[in-house]
């Protein structure tokens, strides 16, 4: 299946590295809002100015060496000083194998805790992403070690799992995104089909809108935002417990008019050299998007 080989694109180690030297391409630049924090800043104020905030994700993830993850963790400390300095509404995302979950649990949770220090100085808040299922759990003892010193962190449940519904349960006092998922997970403990992770997905929602801190419900599903939007109307859910979240560059004309009815609403906005697993997870999820490739590559 396609999916299958833009998965595995991916996790390609060469490419990965090529695609860094060679700048966006392929398109990518529809869906990263740049390769350095500046410009990113004027994709975030844009954003700002139509009501919509946004998480920044300085893109990377399996980083295998200690010297890259270190210069990671510098980049989303300058990223953390830039947000501040420039008074824009934006948060950070990041992925614990940007930081070294890969090397040693102990230097990343150094790492992060370095980050979520910084961050709570402005008391700004950091999400955790969730990456594939080998990386869920020590995630998690990572966020439960910083939730004794640190409240502004939050971290992300993926609809897929079988796991996702103990996870939320014990995190509903967290702020918490909640996703279909976006890696490929065998049958053991995923679920496979769209129509199971869709009803998951919607129970997840359901539950942390009753019961938890605050949702993110990040989806381009219209049929789940819309279901969504007649949930809260009908549990009379105040719109200040939850917010919609869409990634840069996707369904625009949806992300505006979400706001515009008065929805908070938070872009997640990528950016960096570090650009090509996200792009290609992007393509498996929807093979649609490769006509952005094909325009690209027509259109030079
Ligand atoms: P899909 O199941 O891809 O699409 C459902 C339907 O919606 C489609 O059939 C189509 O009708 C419509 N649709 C979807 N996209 C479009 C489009 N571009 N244009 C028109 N119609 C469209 N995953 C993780 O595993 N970990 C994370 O930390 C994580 N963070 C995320 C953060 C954000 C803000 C978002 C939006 C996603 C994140 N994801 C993450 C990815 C997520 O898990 C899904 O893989 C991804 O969002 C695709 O699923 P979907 O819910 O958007 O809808």
């Amino acid at each position: 299946m396609l999916k299958d080989v833009f998965i595995g694109l991916s996790q390609n180690q060469f490419l990965t590295s090529a695609a860094k030297k060679y700048g966006l391409k392929l398109g990518a630049q529809t869906v990263v809002a740049g390769t350095n924090i500046e410009q990113t800043i004027d994709s975030i104020r844009e954003l700002n100015a139509q009501g919509i905030s946004c998480t920044v994700d300085n893109l990377g993830e399996f980083v295998f060496e200690k010297e890259e993850a270190l210069k990671a963790k510098d980049s989303i400390l300058e990223v953390i000083e830039s947000i501040h300095a420039n008074g824009v509404d934006a948060h950070i995302s990041l992925k614990p194998t940007q930081i070294g979950l890969d090397i040693d649990y102990d230097f990343c949770y150094e790492n992060l805790r370095e980050i979520v220090a910084a961050a709570s100085k402005y008391d700004m808040h950091i999400n955790i992403d969730m990456e594939d299922y080998g990386h869920v759990q020590p995630s998690y003892d990572l966020i439960e070690t910083l939730l004794k010193e640190y409240g502004n962190i939050g971290t992300v449940i993926q609809a897929y799992f079988f796991r996702a519904e103990d996870d939320i349960q014990k995190h509903k006092d967290l702020r918490l995104r909640i996703v279909k998922g976006a890696y490929k997970e065998p049958a053991e403990y995923a679920y496979q089909t769209r129509e199971e992770i869709d009803a998951n997905f919607i129970q997840l929602i359901e539950y942390h809108l009753l019961h938890g801190k605050f949702t993110s419900i990040a989806t381009h599903d219209h049929n789940i935002i819309n279901h969504v939007i007649e949930f809260v109307k009908e549990n009379n859910i105040p719109r200040e417990k939850f917010e919609f979240q869409m990634l840069y560059g996707f369904r625009k004309d949806m992300q505006l008019n979400l706001a515009r009815q008065g929805y908070n609403f938070c872009t997640y906005v990528p950016f960096g050299d570090d650009w090509y697993g996200y792009f290609m997870r992007r393509l498996a999820e929807r093979p649609q998007n490769l006509n952005l490739v094909v325009k690209q590559v027509f259109n030079k």
